[in-house]
């Protein structure tokens, strides 16, 4: 039987990780390379010429200004060896489901709350990575709730409590396999907002299938087609089919996040949700996210505790 290019591929083994981000010296030289990839800049007046005082310490010839490596970046401020981090980096990018911070602190030997800050802040880095992303082509899109889901004409009712997000996966016109996906938490299922959503994250000229729900006609604002099938009565069971993807992708990230996180709170979701969507949509090459989320984190800005524990995130 031919097996599955995706879910058999080796990924990036343990020792291999140890061999290329094993030592302290071997992160910071991976760090530097992914913050300045044409060589030190200095962030004050922009002159190259520098000296380094020591292991990621930069100081500018011009100006005479030191910059740390971490400044400005996801690392700013640690206290944590950056093998740490890396460590953490490989754990969350090489697992399918997500690693929980409980796993996380145990596995990186550290205190709970560095491995929350630690998650939070590089399920950020994935967020703003994913923020940008648009779908194109033909689109399956689904409306769902984080805690729960309701169909049919009882749609609307029996949500209090329940965190409204919008799927949408991208499908090969030909073979109709999903290429990439985005997850997003709206603010409920509205023609404005489903709009909104739509003229942010979908490209003019999109084919996009959902079921009758009415907002999703909004889909048409931002230039795209719209192909509502009624799933409900005789035929339903058919065109159900035609969302096979994002039912798909629903039930594994429902799955993940009740195996794996148990609770997650309402204003958390969309880092949860894009921790996935991340993975998914790089889920060709496993092993080079390791570098991939590395660099992005590079150049995330920093993001003090108030930040990751109070902000709402939204797109
Ligand atoms: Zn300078």
């Amino acid at each position: 039987m031919l097996k599955n290019k995706v879910q058999f591929q080796r990924g990036m083994s343990l020792s291999e990780f140890l061999a290329l981000y094993g030592t302290e010296a071997q992160c910071v030289q991976a760090l530097v390379a992914w913050r300045w990839p044409q060589g030190f800049v200095c962030p004050e007046c922009g002159h190259t010429g520098h000296c380094v005082l020591r292991r990621g310490l930069y100081q500018c010839h011009h100006c005479r200004r030191q910059t740390s490596m971490t400044a400005g970046t996801l690392f700013a401020g640690t206290k944590l060896p950056l093998t740490t981090w890396l460590l953490a980096i490989y754990l969350l990018t090489q697992s399918k489901n997500g690693v929980s911070v409980m796993d996380l602190s145990r596995q990186l030997g550290t205190c709970y709350n560095s491995a929350w800050l630690m998650k939070h802040k590089l399920m950020q880095a994935m967020l703003e990575r994913e923020q940008g992303r648009r779908l194109q082509g033909v689109i399956q899109m689904d409306d769902a709730y984080w805690g729960g889901r309701r169909r049919g004409y009882k749609r609307g009712r029996g949500t209090r409590g329940k965190t409204p997000f919008v799927a949408a996966v991208e499908t090969d016109p030909i073979s109709g396999k999903p290429l990439t996906m985005r997850m997003d938490r709206v603010k409920g299922f509205r023609s404005g907002e489903i709009g909104r959503w739509a003229r942010r994250h979908l490209t003019p000229g999109a084919h996009v299938r959902s079921d009758g729900l009415w907002c999703f006609g909004a889909v048409k604002q931002a230039g795209c087609n719209h192909e509502p099938l009624v799933t409900s009565g005789p035929k339903g069971r058919q065109r159900r089919k035609s969302f096979v993807w994002v039912d798909t992708m629903l039930g594994n990230v429902k799955n993940a996040i009740a195996g794996t996180y148990h609770s997650i709170r309402a204003k958390h979701l969309p880092r949860y949700l894009a921790e996935f969507a991340y993975r998914f949509n790089r889920r060709f090459d496993l092993a080079g996210m390791v570098a991939s989320l590395g660099a992005a984190a590079a150049l995330t800005p920093p993001m003090p505790y108030r930040f990751v524990t109070l902000a709402e995130v939204h797109w």
